[in-house]
């Protein structure tokens, strides 16, 4: 049994994830960088319907780093309770704020690496970022890609950081931000964690995780 599938049929599936997912995008809603940055922050642990719910308001009153500076930790540990480990999300979210005003005059870096000195922010929500917001390809590897790209051989890796490097490797250049929504739509909707719904699949004939008979 192959550990994972040739180029040539990691991009068949693409393109049928393609079909399966056209208008597959950010879940997330925000309307500039510093919001899908905020809204990335609290996404950790928690799902974005959970997020996008608490953001709905929070983007009303709060607009600018500054604006969580004022209102502090404390305060804004209340508006976000509701997306789980509230006291070092606001703690987090906070000590950027001050970082982006002292260093970058209130704007979000648009670098992977500057992205990733934030705290709170790690590879992945430096990935989210950049490539949606700044239009920076990259494959951000959340919990939906490490699995389903492992299930089906576009990744044959133990952890997230190989697994970007075997999407980044196989995947078009100009195709991996489209292709990290892609694989985060397939898992919520078809190749759930628990229970991949393998019958309704079209990327089936292709998948090694069905082909091995649920034994990869
Ligand atoms: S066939 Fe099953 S395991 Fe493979 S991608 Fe589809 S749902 Fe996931």
């Amino acid at each position: 049994m192959k550990k994972i599938l040739d180029k040539s049929e990691i991009q068949k599936v693409i393109e049928l994830l393609l079909e399966l997912y056209p208008d597959a995008k950010a879940e997330l809603n925000f309307t500039n960088p510093f919001e899908l940055l905020i809204a990335t922050i609290l996404s950790a642990q928690c799902t974005d319907v959970r997020v996008n719910k608490t953001t709905d308001s929070l983007f009303k009153e709060l607009k600018t780093p500054q604006d969580y500076i004022e209102l502090g930790e404390r305060e804004l540990g209340k508006r976000i309770y509701s997306c789980g480990f509230y006291k070092n999300k606001s703690k987090n979210i906070v000590e950027t704020c001050r970082i982006l005003e002292e260093k970058y005059e209130g704007n979000v870096p648009d670098t992977i690496e500057e992205l990733m000195k934030l705290p709170g922010v790690g590879r992945k929500t430096a990935n989210v970022v950049a490539s949606n917001a700044f239009g920076v390809p990259a494959i951000a590897v959340d919990t939906h890609v490490f699995r389903v790209s492992n299930r089906i051989g576009l990744a044959n890796s133990k952890n997230v950081l190989d697994t970007e490097k075997d999407l980044m490797d196989n995947i078009d250049k100009n195709m991996w931000t489209k292709a990290h929504h892609l694989i985060i739509f397939h898992g919520r909707r078809i190749c759930k964690a628990r229970n991949p719904l393998c019958e309704e699949c079209p990327i089936r004939p292709h998948c090694l995780y069905y082909k091995s008979g649920g034994k990869r």
